[in-house]
């Protein structure tokens, strides 16, 4: 006898062929229900319409005024993003076999009927366009199909092993079939399929509840019926941080290899697929394998693209230092027009030629059939980014890596046991997961229709649950207390005992070797301080941290622009044009007159809350300065140079800076530092050979020449206006000697990290170089 076995995943079915694998004689075919239901029928004159491609069609079906009631945009982007609702519901109507006319009549009040007046003319629409390219598309087969003689003649018997829901639609097809070949199908009741039991009742088969029943279709005879006995024995365990659930599954997965079960007949079930992430990132011995790959949309290509698509969706700050952190020029982009129409494969020379496009084989199928499908279309080159990118969404990469113990979502679970499982996440909204909201009618207008509702769909997830459960020797449920989230009720449901709150061994997470291997210390081997044109900061950072200075001066990367104002450049500036045409002023008032003037200049229009904030508490800081400065020009000092460069050499090295200020009284002059901050490490008169900031002993060794009577002064703006005179200029100047000769004689150097934390404080290279953290 041909017999043809079907189970409702591929995982079931690769299960069942590895049993079959060890047996003598006799096997029968195999095949998932997925399959299965592909080959019974046939659509005779029909192809079956892109998945994508027929997004567009429906837009153009959508091109009547009423349909704007509907709420829908027809922006090709946003129109993709909403469309899959539309799609939706059109299936399940034609699968569960219920009309328009029919969803009107269960709409007692009329709640709907604009809506679904519009979106009968939209399914028409979309049908005609449909059947005049002789496509069909998932929500039109009940009209077109034919069973497949042929197939289904090649088997004396079909045995299925349901799991799940089957529309009206498959029953219907199935009934058929069942009258061609005998066709039995095994099936568990409980109380939470009893939507499914109901639609047997329909067709004359009665089963009953809490049962492992077999019936024939053929026939409508129940040939067994055993009552299910099986029990869940699970412990039940309370976490507060989710990302403790973690480690207690480690543990308790470790606890079930111990006890004697293969890690291969383990399986950890995430309800929310999203947490695999987390289990990854702590999975360092590659003991997981996850059933449902990696999605691709974590990769740096995906990551970069849709980096260039946020960009040309706002052009805003944040976006282009994305793009830069993803190694894309800005500048290079600037030479594509994301407005442009152009053709599909114009759009795959720019992701191409932007190096974004991926030689994995899965990539390249999709590229492909997108050529394919789209090979008549212009659209822009924004829109096609969009598109691909969904395309690319829906992707994932198989995992290879062979850990053991496989790691599952719920509905991969359907026909499969393991020995040993681990639920995390058992959560109110998680376990079951709370299914979309239907866009379109009520829970009420779909149960006078005879659709499915949103409970019906929950309490199949629960029995996928159980199931597992059930079929399991040992199980742990885990669930987080964090953010006041509620464990699942349907805990309550199965009878289990309520949690233990365990102590999690975080350790298991955290005490290992850190995956990244210290880089080594960059080595400058061609090191030539005569070739370098130095500053007052460049010898400082060289003198406090090799690092620093390697990746500022050899690197040559930019500090990060925090887009703040930088308070001591703006009060330079200020000061700078508080001299521009006058060498003094009379009164202090005269100079806060002035402040007051060029700060509105400097500051612009801007009049938020923070800017006249700002305006107001420097206007504030800047009296005492006022105040001293008047007291200066009164005792006869005038201003007689200001921001005034030089390149000069020191010692056989060159040198540039610039002095923000020269004043004069008579035969004196006093060369002024603006400072806002501290003057504390330049004015050090302890340890002078650990000196690193050297730029009076500079400015002295340029200007000692020019002025007779010369001394070298900080002016503190912030700090009322104080001038404080350098102490020890001459000892300060020997050291300077003293490094410049050391420097002239270096060749080489490694740019280690400094010893002293100190410079780390204000590093902007922190992050780079492993000392700081995300603030
Ligand atoms: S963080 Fe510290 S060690 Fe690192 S570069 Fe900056 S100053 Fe040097």
């Amino acid at each position: 006898m041909k017999k043809l076995l079907i189970y409702p995943t591929t995982r079931a079915l690769r299960n069942k062929r590895d049993e079959f694998a060890g047996t003598q004689g006799f096997v029968p075919s195999l095949m998932s229900m997925g399959k299965f239901e592909q080959r019974a029928i046939l659509l005779p004159d029909r192809v079956k319409v892109d998945s994508l491609k027929r997004i567009l069609f429906l837009r153009d079906a959508a091109s009547f005024d009423d349909f704007s009631q509907l709420k829908f945009d027809r922006d090709i982007i946003k129109f993709f993003t909403r469309s899959d609702s539309i799609f939706r519901f059109f299936e399940e109507l034609t699968a569960e076999g219920i009309s328009f006319e029919q969803l009107s009549r269960a709409d007692a009040y009329a709640e709907f009927a604009q809506h679904l007046q519009i979106l009968k003319r939209l399914f028409d629409n979309y049908h005609n366009i449909l059947q005049a390219k002789a496509l069909s598309d998932k929500a039109f087969i009940p009209l077109y199909y034919k069973i497949n003689e042929g197939f289904i003649s090649n088997y004396d018997q079909i045995e299925i092993y349901l799991e799940g829901y089957l529309s009206r639609f498959e029953i219907a097809i199935l009934q058929e079939i069942s009258k061609k070949t005998k066709l039995i199908i095994h099936y568990t009741t409980s109380r939470f399929n009893t939507k499914m039991q109901e639609r047997f009742k329909e067709i004359g088969i009665e089963l009953g509840n809490n049962l492992h029943t077999t019936f024939n279709l053929s026939d409508q005879k129940v040939l067994s019926s055993t009552q299910n006995s099986d029990t869940i024995d699970a412990k039940v365990y309370s976490v507060n941080e989710r990302t403790e659930q973690i480690a207690l599954a480690f543990t308790q997965i470790e606890e079930m290899t111990k006890s004697g079960i293969a890690p291969q007949d383990i399986v950890l079930i995430l309800p929310d697929e999203s947490f695999k992430e987390q289990f990854m990132l702590f999975d360092t011995h590659h003991n997981l394998n996850y059933a449902m790959g990696y999605d691709y949309r974590n990769e740096p290509k995906y990551k970069s693209l849709e980096a260039i698509y946020r960009y040309w969706q706002s052009f805003d700050l944040s976006q282009i230092e994305k793009l830069q952190r993803y190694g894309i020029s800005p500048q290079e982009l600037q030479r594509y027009d994301g407005q442009k129409s152009i053709t599909i494969k114009d759009f795959f020379l720019f992701v191409d030629d932007m190096g974004l496009l991926d030689d994995r084989d899965e990539i390249q199928v999709a590229k492909d059939e997108f050529e394919r499908v789209f090979s008549d279309n212009i659209i822009t080159l924004k829109e096609w980014l969009f598109i691909w990118l969904k395309k690319l969404d829906k992707i994932s990469i198989d995992d290879v890596r062979g850990g053991k113990i496989t790691v599952m979502g719920v509905l991969e679970t359907r026909g499969v046991a393991f020995d040993g499982v681990v639920i995390v996440d058992f959560n109110e909204g998680i376990v079951p997961a709370s299914s979309a909201k239907d866009q379109f009618l009520n829970s009420q207008v779909r149960a006078f229709a005879g659709l499915p509702t949103r409970s019906d769909r929950e309490s199949l997830q629960k029995q996928y649950y159980k199931r597992l459960l059930e079929q399991s020797k040992k199980s742990v449920i885990i669930y987080s207390t964090s953010d006041n989230k509620l464990p699942s009720k349907f805990l309550y449901e199965l009878g289990l005992p309520d949690a233990s709150e365990v102590v999690i061994q975080t350790n298991i997470l955290y005490d290992q070797p850190s995956q990244i291997t210290p880089p080594k210390d960059p080595v400058i081997d061609d090191f030539d301080a005569k070739a370098i044109t130095w500053s007052a900061s460049r010898l400082k950072t060289y003198l406090e941290c090799k690092r620093k200075y390697y990746y500022r001066y050899i690197q040559k990367i930019p500090a990060k622009d925090d887009n703040e104002i930088n308070e001591g450049a703006f009060l330079h500036r200020l000061l700078e044009l508080l001299h521009q045409d006058r060498d003094s002023y009379s009164s202090s008032e005269e100079i806060e007159k002035e402040i007051s003037i060029l700060m509105d200049g400097l500051l612009g229009e801007d009049s938020s809350i923070k800017m006249r904030y700002q305006k107001m508490l420097w206007s504030d800081k800047l009296k005492g300065y006022a105040k001293a400065q008047a007291q200066h020009f009164k005792s006869g000092w005038r201003v007689i140079e200001k921001e005034r460069e030089f390149i000069s050499k020191i010692d056989g090295l060159n040198f540039k800076g610039r002095i923000d200020r020269i004043d004069q009284n008579g035969s004196k002059a006093l060369v002024i530092d603006y400072k806002s901050g501290s003057t504390k490490d330049a004015q050090k008169s302890k340890n002078l050979d650990t000196l690193t900031e050297f730029q009076m002993s500079i400015y002295a060794h340029l200007l000692g020449d020019r002025y007779q009577n010369i001394n070298f002064a900080f002016l503190k703006i912030l700090e009322d206006g104080e001038i404080e005179e350098i102490k020890l200029l001459d000892e300060k100047n020997e050291q300077l000697h003293k490094v410049l000769d050391n420097l002239k004689t270096t060749k080489s150097f490694i740019a280690t990290k400094s010893e002293s934390l100190q410079p780390c404080r204000y590093c902007e290279y922190a992050l780079m170089c492993g000392r700081g953290g995300y603030g």
